[in-house]
């Protein structure tokens, strides 16, 4: 994580990032200073997944300096997540549905806790300390495993039971690949940083390691990886558009590790949403807390609560 991350003076806590196959935790001290995440593997096939979860995040959380004195704690979860409830709605990954991770965390740690969608988190922390920061009316798009994006309106949280901002399982392509939500041809689906290296790996026969690998063979010529590469880019383009043209949005984040790509990313980007959308200008900004961000995510809900927007008794709907 960038050296100076600091959330500034207030209540210590700790901060947890559940993530597919790897969960982060960290603590965060008087100063606000996060301590560099600590990365153990996430619990997973267990009868109770997210109680082992949790018991990981306390055994790692014992041997970490100024565990003993945090007052709070918040923890980033994967799938589609309800911030409104405090629930995990669904996780394909970790095989959940419904689960009340609120009340569980706070049980767990006799503690004031909060929970948030993993990409919200992120968000929150680009928000609050990257490159969203000062903005009121943002999407942070992550592009990793999968594709997600938070939406912030007004400088409030937009959630909508969990759901609002999932872009990744729109279909882009019918005849497309598989999705773990049901579909097939979803924009993660097609354009994911693991759905680059996977659709690589089946047209080339060759298996790489990530979406880097499919970039750096494509620079030099190898022609499938320019094919796998460049309609990745305009899947991207396609749902940023859209994305542009129903909010209005001052800018656009992305993160995830799609954005390590850079210029090679973000240059033809740009140019495949201006030519979706000519009608308003689109702003995309590189993400800046890099893959940390949903554990720092994680301590800017500790300390602040849940990004969540409850409606107001009577609201419009829900
Ligand atoms: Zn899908």
């Amino acid at each position: 994580m960038p050296e100076q991350v600091s959330l500034g003076a207030g209540a210590p806590v700790l901060a947890a990032d559940v993530g597919g196959t790897v969960t982060k935790v960290s603590v965060v001290d008087e100063t606000g200073r996060v301590s560099p995440p600590v990365r153990v593997p996430t619990p997973s096939g267990s009868t109770d997944t997210p109680a082992a979860i949790l018991n990981t995040i306390s055994d790692t959380a014992r041997g970490l300096p100024g565990s003993d004195r945090v007052r709070a704690v918040g923890v980033a979860l994967p799938g589609i997540f309800d911030e409104d409830r405090g629930v995990g709605v669904w996780s394909e990954n970790l095989g959940w549905r419904d689960v009340d991770f609120g009340s569980l965390v706070q049980e767990h740690f006799r503690l004031p806790a909060a929970c948030a969608h993993d990409v919200r988190a992120a968000a929150l922390a680009e928000l609050r300390l990257g490159a969203a920061h000062g903005l009121r009316d943002v999407a942070v798009l992550t592009v990793g495993t999968g594709i997600a994006a938070a939406l912030f309106v007004d400088g409030r949280p937009h959630v909508r039971g969990g759901y609002a901002g999932e872009i990744g399982h729109v279909v882009i392509d019918p005849a497309g690949e598989p999705c773990p939500c049901g579909n097939r041809g979803c924009l993660e689906a097609t354009a994911s940083a693991a759905a680059i290296a996977r659709r690589y790996g089946e047209a080339s026969g060759t298996s790489v390691a990530g979406a880097r690998d499919v970039l750096e063979r494509s620079r030099s010529g190898d022609r499938t990886a320019s094919i796998i590469w460049s309609s990745a880019i305009d899947a991207l383009a396609s749902g940023i558009a859209h994305l542009s043209a129903a909010m209005a949005p001052q800018a656009i984040v992305i993160g995830g590790g799609l954005s390590e790509a850079g210029e090679d990313l973000f240059g033809p980007l740009q140019e495949g949403v201006d030519a979706r959308f000519r009608l308003r200008p689109t702003r995309l900004l590189r993400a800046r807390l890099g893959e940390d961000a949903g554990v720092i995510g994680a301590a800017v809900v500790a300390r602040e609560g849940a990004p969540s927007h409850r409606e107001p008794a009577g609201g419009p709907h829900r």
